[in-house]
């Protein structure tokens, strides 16, 4: 007799997921005030892995990992903002290619994600569903020979089974010109078991260098299990960088940022950017102003290693790059303290 094949393990986790707003609130044991200020209803559903939802402090609006993922009234309350700030679809090449830099572009691999980030700047992309694989796209990742690397994003591309990443890692493995594959993905902050022995197999089965960006806001998403699990993919001699987005009331303080930044080296995981939140509709009390991230980060200059420090930058539509954002006046402040003793 045929037996089914039982999904994996980070499936079955998956399935954990909250997506009913009152089972959370009763998980989380919100009080009535306090189940008033979330949004029952939102276009953008509830979607939170259950270990992240046990690292929230039970009935406490102002935990980071409950801002993050949970649809508060503030959502609705704003003329903030657009629904696509970032101007993805004027750089779409096929429905699941965006290019905006020069050699590289950017695979969207996936609609899913294996969580739902109340700031994302991609919750109004009009993902292609119907059409299966990505034929359109390695057509042109194969013509253009100018791209030296491939970015696979999404959504997340730790959502597609492992079966459709290695059928996608064996095309780009046949395009010569491709040196590097990069992998933009939050999946293992939510379900670190994603990174099983079948993905660790498929990672080292590739000739081409891969690069791993995870995507971590706040210290308090970390955990022994994730670290281990990026450890393992460390060890196949994968770079590790985390990007991370300024968040009101999430992590705009040095405190916060600095013990991110510590968590993060400390398991060999390099800062890579903090980005300016995109003004997204509906995300306006997530805002913070240039100035005071820059200031952030000049804080923090002075307080960690070099490494250790993100680039603080913000996506400008049509830039040839993510754009530096450095705050001048602090930094004249803080040369002009320096020379004192030397004059
Ligand atoms: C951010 C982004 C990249 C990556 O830029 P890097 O500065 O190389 O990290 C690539 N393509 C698109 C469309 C992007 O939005
Ligand atoms: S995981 Fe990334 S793409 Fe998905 S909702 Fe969060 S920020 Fe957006």
């Amino acid at each position: 007799m045929a037996v089914d094949p039982s999904p994996p393990l980070w499936r079955q986790i998956q399935k954990k997921n909250f997506t009913d707003i009152q089972a959370l609130a009763d998980f989380l044991k919100l009080s009535e005030e306090n189940r008033s200020r979330v949004l029952q209803k939102s276009p953008f559903p509830l979607n939170l892995p259950l270990r992240l939802a046990q690292k929230i402090e039970r009935n406490c609006l102002e935990d980071p990992i409950f801002k993050q993922f949970l649809p508060i009234k503030e959502e609705i309350y704003t003329t903030f903002g657009s629904i696509e700030p970032v101007e993805d679809q004027r750089f779409r090449l096929t429905p699941k290619l965006l290019q905006k830099y020069d050699h590289r572009a950017l695979l969207i691999c996936s609609s899913a994600c294996a969580m739902h980030c109340r700031y994302c700047f991609r919750q109004n992309f009009p993902y292609e569903t119907k059409i299966q694989g990505f034929a359109q796209e390695l057509a042109i990742l194969q013509q253009d020979t100018t791209l030296s690397e491939v970015i696979l994003s999404g959504g997340d591309p730790l959502s597609l089974s492992t079966a459709s990443l290695g059928q996608l890692l064996l095309s780009l493995e046949r395009i010569n010109h491709l040196k590097r594959i990069r992998f933009h993905t939050r999946f293992p902050i939510g379900i670190p078991e994603r990174i099983d022995k079948p993905f660790l197999d498929l990672l080292r089965s590739s000739s081409k260098q891969i690069l791993f960006v995870i995507h971590c806001n706040h210290p308090k998403e970390l955990d022994p299990d994730i670290l281990s699990a990026l450890k393992q993919v460390q060890r196949l001699g994968i770079p590790v960088l985390n990007q991370s987005v300024l968040l009101r009331g999430v992590n705009d303080d040095v405190t916060t940022l600095a013990a991110l930044s510590e968590a993060l080296v400390n398991s060999g995981i390099l800062p890579y950017y903090l980005h300016a939140h995109d003004p997204v509709q509906g995300t306006e009390h997530f805002d913070v102003p240039d100035e005071r991230g820059a200031s952030l980060i000049a804080s923090l200059q002075t307080k960690l290693s070099g490494y250790a420090v993100p680039k603080f930058v913000r996506e400008i539509p049509g830039m040839a790059s993510k754009t530096p954002i450095s705050n001048h006046k602090e930094l004249r402040l803080q040369s002009s303290c320096q020379s004192l003793p030397l004059e």
